[in-house]
């Protein structure tokens, strides 16, 4: 018999990913950038320079006083698309590799690896867009389903632009129906974990005779969050806690919020049966009833989705269902038409397999 835990005694840490630095073409350091964590309260941060771990050679990896730093970095093809996150590595690959050459060097290393901004589309000649085109690869561990620089390069245009640059937290909407489609596909045949990304790198920016900064580091820290579940707290050994986190984010132990629609710290959805309990980016046998939970810190609209289809939604701060249908489940919250929460999936399977599949209602 399993050993259900308590969902109450989880850990969660809240923190921010795909973060540039001077290191590359971003506009503070990677000390001044762990100051603007710390000042928000933030637990951890992920920095991903363009072909670069100067910092992590540095020694700056690991804990900040309460703020975690793990330091990876952001590769890019010979056209300068396709690119990913590479953490928990020591070297830098050689420049001027295939995408599938990449994927699969960051795995052989044992490092994890993450598709960036995968269907980036926009409309100004001095900003081009960089999609991932390569889904033949091999041995990816996640995809960023929500970049905050994309969406709101995707909403750019012309007309709106003075807008965009003074308010540029308020234009966030949801993650693309395209990449969140392509996530759950890829979850049919195994793990990929969803993730946020800032891809903060607060460049100044000439419109006219003005000087804007598009997204100082600490605006973009008070939006796309991502939040790390844990079964036991965080090691105050840097090695230690490093492995947790990796582990976490390559378990999909996580969902992803945006914090301008609310602070989503105490989200919870699990499932559970007779004798056995899953939290987000765990598997739970269907040979039982599972019961679905959700519960969100205030009041919004809550969808569970199953394979992508969605099998129950309201309005509210709980959501239950019930079911013994296997597929992978997930939940959307929105405050307002805007998103806000987007939880990894609790896989259901059956053993052995069957065609009982999840039934949208
Ligand atoms: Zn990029
Ligand atoms: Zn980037």
């Amino acid at each position: 018999m399993s050993n259900p835990q308590n969902p109450w005694d989880w850990h969660e840490y809240v923190g921010v990913a795909h973060i540039h630095s001077t290191d590359s073409d971003g506009s503070k350091s990677v000390p001044e950038i762990i100051k603007v964590g710390q000042e928000l309260g933030l637990d951890f941060l992920l920095f991903a320079d363009h072909m670069t771990l100067n910092s992590l050679h540095l020694g700056l990896e690991g804990w900040h006083e309460k703020i975690f730093a793990l330091i990876g970095y952001e590769i890019h093809d010979l056209n300068n698309i396709n690119h990913f996150l590479a953490f928990d590595v020591n070297e830098i690959l050689p420049g001027g590799l295939t995408a599938e050459d990449y994927v699969k060097g960051i795995k052989k290393m044992g490092g994890l690896g993450i598709i960036a901004h995968p269907d980036e589309t926009r409309d100004l000649p001095q900003f081009p867009p960089y999609p991932w085109t390569a889904w033949d690869a091999e041995g990816f561990d996640g995809i960023e389903i929500w970049n905050q620089m994309s969406e709101w390069m995707e909403g750019i245009n012309r007309l709106n632009q003075l807008k965009m640059f003074l308010s540029p937290r308020r234009f966030l909407t949801s993650p693309t129906p395209r990449t969140i489609k392509i996530w759950d596909e890829l979850n049919k045949q195994r793990k990929v974990c969803g993730i946020s990304g800032v891809d903060v790198h607060a460049y100044p920016y000439k419109f006219g005779p003005f000087t804007f900064i598009i997204f100082p580091y600490k605006v973009q820290f008070q939006s796309l969050r991502m939040h790390l579940i844990t079964k036991e707290p965080l090691s105050s050994d840097n090695q230690i806690a490093k492995r947790q986190v990796i582990d976490a984010i390559r378990e999909c132990h996580l969902f992803i919020s945006n914090y301008r629609r609310g602070d989503a710290r105490g989200f919870l959805f699990y499932a559970e049966s007779k004798n056995q309990f899953a939290g987000v980016g765990d598997s739970i046998s269907s040979s039982d009833k599972i019961s679905f939970f959700v519960r969100a810190p205030r009041r919004c609209k809550i969808r569970l989705l199953c394979d992508g289809n969605i099998v129950k939604e309201g309005k509210g701060k709980t959501l239950e269902y019930s079911t013994n249908h296997s597929g992978n489940y997930r939940v959307e919250a929105y405050r307002g038409k805007r998103g806000w929460i987007f939880s990894n999936h609790i896989r259901v399977f059956t053993s052995p397999p069957s065609s009982s599949l999840c039934r949208p209602v």
